[in-house]
């Protein structure tokens, strides 16, 4: 029978398939012994094993070099650790002598290489632990008999099933055979949710017990648009959901016509539209003659994918090709931003009790001050390539600007030292996301050379509500009038000091809230490549005066939901 669950609606779109139900295996260690009779058998078992596990990591590199993709080269390395001698070696003593299972070998054997590896002073080396146990959770899976579900190679039309997909989950993802992605944890905000924005895959986070109720294999329909999952769904509703596919893919082709536009409103008020991007991919890097330059590159995409911090060099490549790529445009390079729902598997972060008021982004670069410094170094290494803008995410007070300022000047006076160029019109700005940054926005517009409001974390702050949990997800409101008259106060300050300013939240990309932030004043707005047609038809067909006539409105306005009918009904939005 038919049942609908609702969810948010974080990336619009229409999706019908086959249910993929992702559960990341953790395997459970137990203190198990075999027979001296099945020595022999239980030892020929774990050849096969491997075999199997060899043959799942070539198919994955296989894939990945066909399509040309880096991370081939991972698991190159995870074929080294599964035929490494000494450690199959160890496994084979422990089956043969000590008579342990082979459940049992293999994690005492990987367990005592993880160990000695996660000690070892050089730092490129301790990285391999990821690996080693990415490797280790392979063998015992086959060991129970358990499928692989890897998201790398899907074998017809899905919808992701997840209680949360990681980066690694993300960066795999076989996008021919994706429809949508439904989570169980998860905001408008969450990395999913931007993910999922930047590759234009329809997603619905936040269905509380989604992955109790659905089977693997089942037949669903994600309507994104609404934020209900439907699960099997009857012939009636499958042919009308095809439809209603093909007219919403339809009206999103029609829409792509408004990406060549200036984006230039009626009485002529020019905006700059700006792409938040994770990565310099062809594809992200195909909207350059679309936009004014990058208003937000998230640089920890780059950390999070990798299975080591990614060196000098790498990084150097990187942004050389982005800033390439967009010429004269700003690229606002935002520093890494690790820490709070993002964490890398190589790096071990303090446990912290609220990970979100913790050491995250800024504050862990600070204790972090040679990671710091190596991204400085590559990104003004690349600098000279094209026009960067650098921005620090988490700042909250004027001692955190200084210290900015101290760490861009060694980061120069070591290449200075090493006679390596840079350009010399690097700008310096921060991310307003903290409120008690705001409340001294007229010092800080004095102090960096432009800002970007992160409007995701500033509502999470300003609102003291979780970005990521859905139990509290209706509080956080940021149509709010809250939101905007803070906004208004930071724009107001730099407007002052004629220091550029922007919007790189999810509201620079929102139909509701971009006129809005236009009305207060706000000449940049920056958004994943998915909303850019969407808000150039909004500035192309308004005149600048009316949204400045919304802005004033809204800000008497007290409730949020009065903000959106507002809106809503000035400006006539279209789903
Ligand atoms: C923000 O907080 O609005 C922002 C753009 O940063 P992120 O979503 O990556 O935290
Ligand atoms: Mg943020």
């Amino acid at each position: 029978m038919e049942r609908i669950k609702q969810g948010h609606a974080v990336s619009k779109g229409i999706g019908l398939g086959r249910a993929f139900v992702y559960k990341r295996y953790i395997p459970l260690k137990k203190i198990s012994y075999i027979e001296d009779k099945d020595v022999e058998s239980a030892f020929a078992r774990y050849h096969e094993i491997l075999q199997k596990a060899h043959q799942e990591i070539d198919d994955i590199r296989q894939s990945l070099e066909q399509k040309g993709d880096d991370k081939a080269k991972i698991f190159t390395a995870h074929l080294d650790i599964l035929h490494d001698i000494a450690l199959e070696e160890m496994i084979e003593q422990y089956i043969k002598q000590e008579h342990f299972s082979i459940a049992y070998a293999v994690h005492e054997a990987f367990d005592m290489f993880i160990e000695i590896i996660g000690q070892v002073e050089d730092e490129l080396i301790r990285e391999r632990v990821a690996d080693l146990k990415d490797v280790k959770n392979r063998v015992l899976r086959i060991e129970e008999g358990l499928p692989e579900t890897n998201l790398s190679r899907l074998s017809e039309p899905s919808i992701i099933i997840a209680d949360d997909l990681y980066p690694s989950d993300t960066a795999t993802l076989d996008r021919t055979f994706v429809e949508a992605l439904i989570t169980e944890i998860g905001g408008v905000t969450s990395h999913t949710a931007i993910i999922a924005k930047s590759y234009e895959i329809p997603a619905i986070l936040g269905i509380e017990g989604v992955m109790k109720t659905i089977e693997h294999g089942t037949f669903v329909i994600a309507d994104a648009i609404k934020g209900e999952l439907i699960i099997h769904p009857d012939a009636k509703t499958t042919d009308e959901y095809t439809i209603k596919k093909k007219e919403y893919k339809a009206k999103q082709t029609l829409l792509k016509t408004y990406l060549p536009l200036k984006p230039i409103t009626q009485d002529l008020i020019k905006v700059e539209v700006t792409l938040n991007i994770g990565s310099a991919s062809d594809e992200e890097l195909s909207f350059v003659p679309y936009v004014d330059g990058v208003g937000l590159f998230r640089s920890e995409f780059l950390y999070m994918e990798n299975d080591h911090l990614p060196t000098e060099d790498e990084q150097y490549h990187v942004y050389a090709k982005a800033l390439k790529a967009f010429g004269e445009k700003p690229v606002i390079l935002r520093t890494l931003d690790i820490g709070g729902d993002k964490e890398l598997s190589y790096l071990t972060l303090p446990k912290e009790d609220n990970p979100f008021l913790g050491c995250r982004a800024i504050r862990l670069c600070f204790e972090h001050p040679e990671i710091l410094k190596t991204q400085l170094r590559a990104a003004l290494r690349a600098s000279v390539y094209g026009n960067l803008w650098l921005m620090f995410p988490m700042v909250g007070s004027i001692d955190d600007i200084e210290k900015i300022h101290h760490a861009v000047g060694e980061a120069k006076a070591s290449l200075d030292h090493e006679n390596i160029m840079y350009s010399q019109n690097v700008k310096v700005g921060v991310m307003i996301e903290i409120p008690s940054l705001i409340l001294i926005a007229d010092h800080v517009a004095k102090m960096v050379d432009f800002a970007s409001i992160g409007t995701n974390d500033l509502c999470q702050y300003l609102t003291a509500v979780d970005r990521l949990n859905p139990l509290v997800s209706s509080y956080y409101q940021s149509y709010s009038p809250a939101m905007f008259r803070i906004i208004k106060m930071a724009i107001d300050a730099f407007n002052k000091e004629h220091k550029p300013i922007s919007v790189c939240g999810e509201l620079g990309g929102d139909p509701i809230a971009a006129p809005i932030l236009l009305g207060l004043g706000m000449r940049k707005i920056s958004m994943a490549k998915s909303s850019v047609a969407r808000i150039k038809k909004i500035i192309t067909s308004h005149q600048m005066t009316t949204f400045s006539q919304v802005a004033d409105h809204i800000l008497k306005l007290t409730k949020e939901k009065d903000v959106i009918d507002y809106v809503q009904s000035v400006l006539k939005l279209e789903d």
